[in-house]
């Protein structure tokens, strides 16, 4: 194993010792830190890199960076980073790369363990490929033969698919993989731990020899390291896993809230803290717009902060935030890294971050400097294997809160009012006030005075119409004892994968 001594001069090694299993390895292991780098720098046309801006991508993840040179190159890649750092963007930004989009024949392959990932997958290639114009076809078990068939008469030129259902159509000769240039072996231990394996050996049989493959996986299994050992060529291995986490002594929440309710849930949490200044977090720069704006048309005061604001504008936002003028800011995360902030009293995890060393730069920006910051992060219920995954990396609770309500953000909202109106009872009070006030309480009652005083200095819920676009989730990978057993004698045909 060796490292670089620089980011330029990419040292590589050709490593043949043993992994953590003892299992002989023969791979190249690149080695080198991670660099924070744009998509600019990976060497993308123009097409893809606006196709990234239209998916608000605003830097690429550490396997991203990685990998997608290497890629580029024509290495083969082992690709190892876990669940949620983008790996299906680290192999669909080289694959629409090296596609010719004026050959109809099928050059890219990707083979997935489940439909609903086949779909998901086809999905972003299709938004990758969407300005070079190259096709994805998911082909999966389940959906009907003969339209898979008509659609593949269409001429994708990626195809991704689930190992049974390919196998069907190699078999019925109804796919041509002969011009195929570049395979994708995606969640590769997940595939293998189903008992595809032997799937896998047919269609990688079948593909002509001279092809890259890029193999992406959480982990590195000895079924992994199997494949590639039989049908990888000098793969180089990529390896993005994060180390030294250290969470601060921030209070961490979690809610679970359907994606359509998040924004009325973060206003309702701000009425409840009234925090003095907050940091929201959003996925991508859409969605830090859109969440600003909404904020704003609700009546608070926020400020967007992200990557395609000058730097002027990003000074005049945080000069803004610092000096009190803006109470909440809303950001992405590369936008936020290394901000130190005074003060920070709560961060909101609008959507959760994609890795946990997002989580941990994110709860970071509260409770500097010895005070006690709370963080609270949406999951949809689909999110929560993530969120175990960043508790586990992370080795702290995230403590579940409930949803707040309406009347619990009135609530929170009337405690701030009582406290501002004691606190200004304690100071010396005008007396042209009490003039007043004297005069009021000879013709009214002094609790129905009081409490339309109160009325008045509340804020109370506003709940203007917002519309949000909505964001993917980001899924986990299960657990592997949740995973059905392997099945060792599948009927390929029967599959329903
Ligand atoms: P993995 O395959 O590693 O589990 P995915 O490729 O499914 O992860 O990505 C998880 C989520 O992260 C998806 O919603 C994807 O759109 C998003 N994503 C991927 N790359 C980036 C990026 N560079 N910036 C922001 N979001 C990203
Ligand atoms: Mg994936």
């Amino acid at each position: 194993m060796c490292f670089t001594e620089s980011h330029e001069e990419l040292a590589c090694c050709l490593s043949k010792g043993t992994n953590s299993l003892g299992l002989v390895h023969n791979y190249i292991l690149r080695e080198e830190e991670s660099p924070m780098s744009a998509f600019e720098q990976l060497g993308l046309s123009q097409a893809t890199l606006k196709a990234i801006h239209g998916l608000g991508f605003e830097e690429p993840t550490p396997i991203q960076t990685k990998a997608i040179p290497v890629a580029l190159a024509g290495s083969d890649v082992i690709g190892q980073a876990p669940t949620g750092t983008g790996k299906t963007a680290a192999f669909g930004l080289p694959i629409i790369e090296q596609i010719t989009v004026n050959s109809e024949h099928i050059q890219g392959l990707v083979v997935v363990p489940t439909r609903e990932l086949a779909i998901q997958v086809a999905e972003e290639l299709n938004k990758i490929g969407e300005y070079k114009r190259v096709r994805t076809l998911p082909i999966y078990g389940g959906q009907d033969m003969m339209r898979q068939i008509k659609l593949l008469k269409n001429r994708p030129q990626i195809v991704v698919g689930t190992p049974g259902r390919l196998m069907d159509h190699m078999r019925r000769r109804t796919i041509r993989l002969q011009n195929i240039s570049i395979v994708v072996l995606d969640e590769a231990d997940e595939m293998l731990n189903m008992g595809f394996i032997d799937d896998i050996k047919f269609i990688l049989s079948d593909i002509p020899e001279n092809k890259q493959t890029l193999l992406f996986s959480a982990s590195i299994t000895r079924a992994v390291e199997n494949i590639s050992n039989q049908f990888m060529r000098e793969p180089i291995l990529i390896k993005a896993t994060p180390r030294n986490i250290t969470v601060p002594s921030t209070e961490q929440h979690y809610i679970e809230v359907p994606e359509r309710k998040k924004f009325d849930v973060l206003c309702n949490l701000l009425d409840l803290h009234s925090p003095e200044a907050a940091i929201v977090f959003g996925r991508t720069k859409r969605r830090v717009d859109e969440v600003n704006q909404a904020l704003a048309r609700r009546g608070y005061s926020a400020g967007a902060l992200h990557g395609d604001l000058n730097q002027s504008q990003r000074n005049s936002v945080m000069n803004q935030f610092r000096a009190g003028a803006i109470e909440i800011l809303v950001a992405t995360d590369v936008a936020a890294r290394g901000l130190d902030i005074e003060g920070v009293s709560h961060v909101y995890n609008f959507d959760i971050p994609q890795d946990p060393e997002s989580y941990v730069h994110r709860i970071g920006r509260t409770g500097r400097a010895g005070r006690k910051g709370e963080a609270f992060t949406f999951i949809t219920h689909r999110e929560l294997d993530h969120l175990r995954i960043i508790e586990r990396i992370t080795q702290r609770k995230i403590k579940r809160h409930p949803i707040p309500t309406m009347t619990d953000a009135l609530a929170g909202q009337q405690q701030i009012t009582v406290e501002r109106v004691l606190k200004a009872a304690d100071e010396p009070v005008l007396s042209a006030y009490k003039s007043i006030a004297e005069g009021l309480l000879e013709q009214h009652d002094s609790v129905t005075l009081l409490a339309a005083a109160l009325k008045l200095l509340t804020k109370e819920p506003n709940t203007a119409p917002v519309q949000l676009t909505e964001e993917r989730e980001t899924r986990a990978k299960k657990q592997r004892t949740h995973n059905p057993p392997p099945r060792r004698q599948r009927r390929p045909r029967k599959s329903h994968r």
